[in-house]
C-alpha cells in the first residue's frame, strides 16, 4: 500500500479516479504548472475539466462570513475615476460592499460547471478535486487573512474548513442543487462524485486533507505543510 511522507510531491492515500475529474483551483498563475504536474501524476491527462476561482473555495459557501471583515466606511471606499466603472480604491482594510454578491455569482458560476461536467461526461464524472494553496492572494485581499501573519498549521487549518464546507454543502445539496437534470427531467448521474480536498504549497507539494466517501483501504493522514518562501510574482 503506497503511503505518504512529509516530502512527498504527490499524495497517493487515496483511490486513482477511474473516469472524469472535476478539478476546482484558484486562480494563482504561480501554481498552474505544479497542479498540472500533480493531475498528471494521477493519470488524469485530458481526462479533467478545470475550473478556477479565486481563493479556490474561499466564497462558494457561507463560511467566509466567519471571517468577514468589517464592512467599509465611505470614507475609506471610493470610486475611483481612472479605473473601469465599478472599481474602487481601499483606503482602509475593509471588504468592499458588493463581496456578498460577488460570491453569490462565484457560488452559481461553480454549480453550473459542475452541472456541464456532468452533461459533457454523460454522466461519468466520478471525481471532484478541491486544490487550496498556500499564500493565496485572495484570502489576503477578500479576508485579510495574510499567509506572512498566520502559522504555517493554522493558515493550512484555514484552508481546510474553507473547502471542507465546500464538501459539505456538495454531500448535503449534490441531488437538489449540483446534479444536472437531462431533457427528459431525469438526473444525468445518479451517484454524487468522490469529494477530495487538497492544500499544495509554494514549491508545489500536495497535501491531501479528505476523501469523501474515504477510501477504505487508504486511510487518510494529513501532513504537516512545510512553509515556502514566497515567489516573487503576482498573488491571486
Ligand atoms: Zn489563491
Amino acid at each position: 500500500m503506497p503511503t505518504r511522507t512529509v516530502h512527498m510531491t504527490h499524495p497517493e492515500s487515496y483511490d486513482a479516479p477511474k473516469k472524469y475529474v472535476l478539478v476546482l483551483s484558484c486562480v494563482d498563475a504561480r501554481l498552474l504548472d505544479d497542479l498540472v504536474g500533480f493531475l498528471d501524476h494521477d493519470n488524469l491527462t485530458n481526462r479533467y475539466y478545470h475550473v478556477t476561482l479565486p481563493g479556490t473555495s474561499l466564497g462558494l459557501t457561507d463560511r467566509w462570513k466567519k471571517d468577514r471583515p468589517k464592512p467599509c466606511k465611505e470614507n475609506q471606499q471610493k470610486p475611483n475615476e481612472n479605473l473601469p466603472v465599478g472599481s474602487f480604491v481601499r483606503k482602509e482594510p475593509c471588504y468592499p460592499i458588493d463581496l456578498e454578491d460577488q460570491f453569490a455569482r462565484w457560488r452559481l458560476t461553480f454549480i453550473d460547471q459542475v452541472k456541464a461536467a456532468l452533461i459533457l461526461t454523460e454522466g461519468q464524472l466520478t471525481d471532484i478535486y478541491i486544490v487550496q494553496h498556500e499564500d493565496c492572494g485572495a484570502f489576503r485581499f477578500y479576508m485579510e487573512k495574510n499567509s506572512s501573519d498566520m502559522s504555517d498549521n493554522d493558515e493550512l487549518e484555514m484552508h481546510e474548513s474553507y473547502s471542507q464546507a465546500l464538501v459539505d454543502d456538495i454531500k448535503a445539496s449534490f441531488r437538489e442543487v449540483y446534479n444536472a437534470i437531462d431533457t427528459n427531467c431525469i438526473p444525468v448521474q445518479e451517484k454524487m462524485p468522490r469529494l477530495h480536498t487538497f492544500y499544495m504549497d509554494l514549491r508545489g507539494h500536495v497535501t491531501h486533507l479528505s476523501t469523501y466517501p474515504k477510501d477504505k483501504s487508504k486511510p487518510t493522514a494529513k501532513s504537516k505543510a512545510t512553509k515556502t518562501p514566497s515567489k516573487p510574482s503576482v498573488r491571486n
